[in-house]
């Protein structure tokens, strides 16, 4: 089952032209800055916004599982009673409670991404698939791409590329642009900072530009994480060697907006504690020298 937990429309950063993006639940890495918490797991999950709710305690009352309380510091969940069956979300008056995923049939998604050719069509943009990890979800995705390669309409795939590349050959074949993710060339710091190692990730990049695929390049520039000298000489002189045309890296400088997404979820942020920090103009010039040595663009932003 391919749960879902956004749908964009007019999106212009997730790709070129406006987008409807679809956003799949579930994801391999648990990087520690993660912008979308609520990708990853897999399965549904309750979230809860303290500052929307007025505590009029709708949901406590209607809950079928008994499964909630009202405290000082707002509504509280008994651990291992949710069944998640929905009712508080859809009694709440303020929309403080949601459930984060939900199913689609492949027909009623078709349907919400050709309600936006319009908009494509002015634009020359299409559909793009992020997540969590699309990847996740091979079955869903390809028949996804395939019914909008017949439509014609741009398929872009928002990946880490953690994936076995069994998995990876048939999507490469149906998408046309890859956005990738590079995170660090250290493998046992890619695994710290992001749960997993990167040789797969890697290794499945140079297999979709060995096969001639467009790829965009972002690199989430984080000062304590990534933005060292080493690590951006390292990525440089990777990205370089690869068969990738136009050579262009986009630099994201770090933020933490995700903050109030891990309080509604009720996870922590950067659990490790590892000190991360926007990188300064300086480090930010820095880098954008040593691509351009590497005859690498670069692009501050998405
Ligand atoms: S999702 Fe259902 S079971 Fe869970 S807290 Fe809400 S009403 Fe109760
Ligand atoms: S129904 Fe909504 S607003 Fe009312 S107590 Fe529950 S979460 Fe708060």
């Amino acid at each position: 089952m391919s749960l879902f937990f956004d749908i964009k429309r007019y999106s212009i950063n997730d790709g070129p032209g406006i987008r409807i993006t679809l956003f799949m639940k579930g994801c391999p890495l648990s990087c520690l800055w993660c912008h979308n918490p609520e990708g990853i797991s897999a399965k549904k999950e309750k979230m809860y916004t303290r500052k929307k709710c007025i505590s009029c305690r709708t949901c406590v009352e209607k809950c079928p599982q008994q499964a909630l309380f009202l405290t000082p510091d707002g509504i509280k969940t008994h651990p291992g009673k949710c069944t998640l069956c929905g009712t508080c979300t859809n009694v709440c008056p303020t929309k403080a409670m949601e459930i984060s995923g939900t199913e689609y049939t492949i027909d009623y998604l078709m349907n919400e991404i050709e309600k936006e050719t319009i908009f494509m069509d002015r634009s020359e943009g299409g559909v793009t698939f992020c997540g969590g990890e699309p990847l996740m979800h091979p079955e869903t995705l390809l028949e996804l791409l395939r019914r909008c390669g017949k439509m014609g309409i741009h398929r872009v795939i928002d990946t880490t590329l953690f994936a076995r590349p069994e998995v990876v050959t048939p999507i490469m074949e149906e998408t046309d642009l890859f956005l990738v993710d590079l995170k660090h060339m250290d493998s046992a710091k890619h695994r710290f900072f992001c749960g997993v190692p990167n040789e797969l990730i890697l290794s499945n990049l140079c297999m979709i530009t060995d096969a001639g695929k467009e790829v965009s390049i972002r690199i989430p520039l984080i000062e304590g994480v990534n933005a060292d000298e080493e690590n951006i000489s390292r990525s440089a002189e990777f990205l370089s060697t690869l068969a990738w045309n136009p050579k262009t890296v986009h630099l994201l400088p770090y933020h933490d907006i995700a903050k109030g997404k891990h309080e509604k979820l009720g996870t922590t942020y950067n659990p490790a504690n590892v000190p991360m920090d926007p990188p300064s103009e300086e480090v930010q010039q820095r880098c954008i020298n040593i691509f351009h040595s590497h005859n690498i663009q670069t692009i501050i932003g998405g």
